[in-house]
């Protein structure tokens, strides 16, 4: 039997409780103004993975809803996707000082935290964005190599296609890579529909 909708809610707040009294990357929580989680539909077969939010994600408290996310759902329109049809969050859920890099540490810490987030949601398609989540997928991979190419992995206890792409952020002010941001973009419902057969 499938789960409601508001279960998955309530199993993902549950988590959110859970970050906040972990006392996980006591640096990270101490400078952010909010934990950032999710943003979409927590029965979302497409689950977008970020790095870690930014300056309007921290003080807003929702994932991509800066230049990047404005960026983001611009994409989505493109393919016909609303935002209650995905899943946004990012492996980091605080955000690092001046936007730097993740650390490898901060992101092990989350990790944990993420892969209980996808079970729960339970996507076919997951989507990195950047390399940072998808090392995590696609370990020792290169994006340069591989992106916009469908890769099928074991996840738990079953398998998953994962799409990595660049991360919105580096293709907003770089033309080469916002073509080919886009043009990958272009082949989600391709791939979803791959996925589903
Ligand atoms: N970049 C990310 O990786 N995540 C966000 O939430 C915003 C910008």
């Amino acid at each position: 039997m499938t789960e409601k909708p508001t279960n998955k809610a309530q199993k993902l707040e549950r988590i959110r409780t859970e970050i906040l009294s972990s006392g996980i990357c006591p640096d990270l929580a101490h400078s952010a103004t909010n934990l950032v989680m999710g943003r979409g539909s927590p029965s979302a077969k497409i689950v977008f993975i970020g790095e870690a939010p930014g300056k309007n994600e921290d003080l807003q408290g929702v994932p991509f809803v800066g230049a990047a996310g404005k960026f983001l759902d611009e994409m989505l329109s493109t393919i016909n996707l609303s935002i209650d049809e995905v899943y946004i969050t990012n492996i980091v859920k605080y955000r690092p000082p001046n936007n730097r890099d993740p650390l490898p540490e901060e992101k092990r810490a989350f990790w944990p935290f993420l892969v209980r987030e996808l079970q729960i949601v339970q996507p076919k398609l997951l989507i990195t964005l950047g390399r940072h989540s998808m090392e995590y997928f696609l370990p020792g991979k290169r994006i340069t190599e591989i992106h916009g190419q469908p890769k099928r992995i074991m996840f738990g206890n079953g398998k998953l296609v994962v799409l990595p792409l660049y991360h919105p952020a580096a293709a907003l002010y770089n033309g080469g890579l916002r073509n080919t941001l886009l043009e990958d973009f272009l082949t989600i419902p391709a791939v979803l529909s791959l996925v589903n057969e």
